[in-house]
């Protein structure tokens, strides 16, 4: 993953360079909106990180004119300013997420993470019916059938079915369902993920204690495979 870092100020870039690298991470920098601007449209990059006070041209000026040259590379905003209006214009001109200065560096890395995942799974088209040994499901409708019986799947299985099929031949973390089925409201926690692949397992295989296509990583998460 390569991301772009367009900032003005030395000390940020070097903490922000480090602690992107650190994660695994290729960072390159621009320090001014000139040559950020040139750096993003010439491509390349899954994110770029643009300070907004820049020196030459604002990062405002920067998103909007990057998404007039039809680069669509999510952006993250980086500003000290914290008004509801810049965060408003920021969205306005094209950028996907904002994140005021000072932050701590587990909550960049965060955002940076869910905002790359979330950019992925908008681009993987999403599945709308899948067909896995004698089970049959639409997504859309919600209907399942196995070995032409129907199946009754409650929504939270069908959510949780979909992303496992979408994401299939991967191992999916707990947090990463929590994330995307879930998204994190209320109370659940990662007793809840299992009891819910439970619940899939013994409606969709043919022996739920020794699953063929609802696999438990151990430490790791889940993955569906056929
Ligand atoms: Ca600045």
């Amino acid at each position: 993953m390569r991301i772009l870092l367009v900032e003005d100020e030395p000390g940020l870039v070097i903490t922000v360079s480090d602690l992107l690298a650190s994660e695994g991470y290729e960072v390159d920098s621009a320090t001014d909106g000139v040559s950020g601007l040139e750096k993003a449209a010439a491509g390349g990059y899954d994110l770029v990180l643009l300070d907004v006070m820049l020196p030459r041209k604002t990062g405002f000026d920067v998103c909007r004119e990057l998404r007039q040259r039809g680069q669509d590379v999510p952006v993250m905003m980086l500003t000290a300013k914290t008004q509801v209006i810049d965060r408003v214009v920021g969205l306005k001109l094209g950028a996907d997420d904002y994140l005021a200065k000072p932050f701590e560096p587990s909550e960049l890395l965060a955002r940076v993470e869910a905002l790359l995942r979330r950019v992925k799974k908008e681009n993987r088209a999403q599945v709308k019916s899948y067909v896995f040994g004698d089970v049959s499901i639409d997504f859309d409708s919600g209907e399942a059938t196995k070995g032409g019986q129907p199946v009754s799947l409650a929504g939270k299985e069908l959510q949780l079915l979909h992303y496992l099929v979408d994401q299939r031949g991967r191992v999916v973390p707990r947090e990463e369902l929590l994330q995307n089925v879930w998204q994190y409201h209320s109370d659940i926690n990662s007793r809840t993920i299992d009891v819910h692949i439970a619940w899939l397992r013994q409606k969709l295989e043919d022996t739920p204690q020794t699953p063929r296509f609802i696999h438990t990583i151990r430490g790791k998460g889940y993955r569906f495979s056929v």
